[in-house]
Parts: structure tokens; sequence; C-alpha cells
């Protein structure tokens, strides 16, 4: 009869028989030093960070996505996905674009240009409350 690692064997084992201790041991260590175990670990890990990857990319943290997801599968996923987003806010529309575009691909404004005005209507508004 084959041992199996489970909790049903460690159940009947006679604990005052050594031997069958000792083989219930072995065979739970070889159970946990199975490549196949690891190798399932393994890609499951990648393909957790993968995926949070790709949810951090989406909110300009896809460095941040990565190491959550492979650090808490599923949890991670929903922490990047709730974190507020990194990538630049349209100064027109609020809405998020990619790191370096340069025309809002909601609404076509040039973002450049609309950065420039806003710092510079800032600049504006901040020398007239100075008296000039
Ligand atoms: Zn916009």
């Amino acid at each position: 009869m084959a041992l199996k690692c489970s909790l049903a064997a460690l159940a009947q084992l006679d604990q005052t028989d050594p031997d069958a201790v000792q083989a219930l041991l072995q065979t739970c260590v070889a159970t946990l030093l199975d490549p196949r175990l690891w190798a399932w670990a393994l890609y499951l890990t990648l393909g957790c960070a993968l995926v949070g990857a790709l949810i951090g990319y989406a909110k300009g943290r896809w460095l941040a996505g990565l190491v959550w997801g492979a650090a808490l599968g599923p949890i991670g996923w929903l922490v990047v996905a709730l974190q507020k987003s990194n990538l630049p806010e349209c100064p027109e529309c609020s809405r998020h674009n990619l790191p370096h575009a340069k025309v809002c691909r909601h609404c076509g404004v040039n973002l450049r240009a609309a950065a420039l005005q806003s710092a510079r209507g800032q600049l504006k508004r901040h020398e007239r409350s100075r008296g000039w």
C-alpha cells in the first residue's frame, strides 16, 4: 500500500511505531519537495504578477501591480485596482491619459498647451493677488 501524505494518514498513524512515523514523514517531505509542486507554485505566482502588472499598467503603476500581484495574488490585484491613478490628468475633461501623450485621447485637447495655460493662469492669478 502506497503511503500518502494526508490528514487521514496522520489520523490513522500508529504513533508508537517509529518506523510508521518515519515513513509518513519521508512521504510528506517527498511530497513537499516534488518539483511539479514548485513549478505549479512558480507559474501561479508569475501569472498573478502578470495580471497585477496589467492592472497596474492601466493606472501607470505597473511595477507596483507586479509586486502586489506576486505577493498577494487576487488581493494584490484589488490593492492595485483601488489605488489612485498615476497617469497625467487632462485639465479640460479630468480624465487620465498615457504618460507621454501630447493630445488627450478623450477630448482631443493639446495636453502640453493646456498644461502651460494652466500654469500661466495660476501664475497670473498669483501675480494679481500680490498687486501686480
Ligand atoms: Zn481631456
